[in-house]
């Protein structure tokens, strides 16, 4: 059951963050190779394309959760 319990986050995560296209290849980006908070309100993603293995990072603002 573990992983019928797992998806949803893994979709809910997808919506949440943009998905970037490869700087190199254009290819759309899914999952997040690493991600990081960098301070309050970011996250910097680190991505590895699986078309063609171009590494690359993207920051993404989320924005204070308490304002
Ligand atoms: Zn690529």
């Amino acid at each position: 059951m573990s992983h019928l319990n797992a998806a949803p986050a893994v979709f809910a995560f997808a919506r949440y963050f943009a998905r970037p296209l490869c700087p190199s290849c254009n290819h759309e980006q899914f999952v997040p190779e690493r991600s990081a908070f960098i301070d309050d309100g970011r996250i910097r993603h680190g991505w590895l394309c699986e078309s063609c293995g171009h590494c690359f990072c993207t920051t993404v603002e989320i924005g204070r959760l308490s304002s």
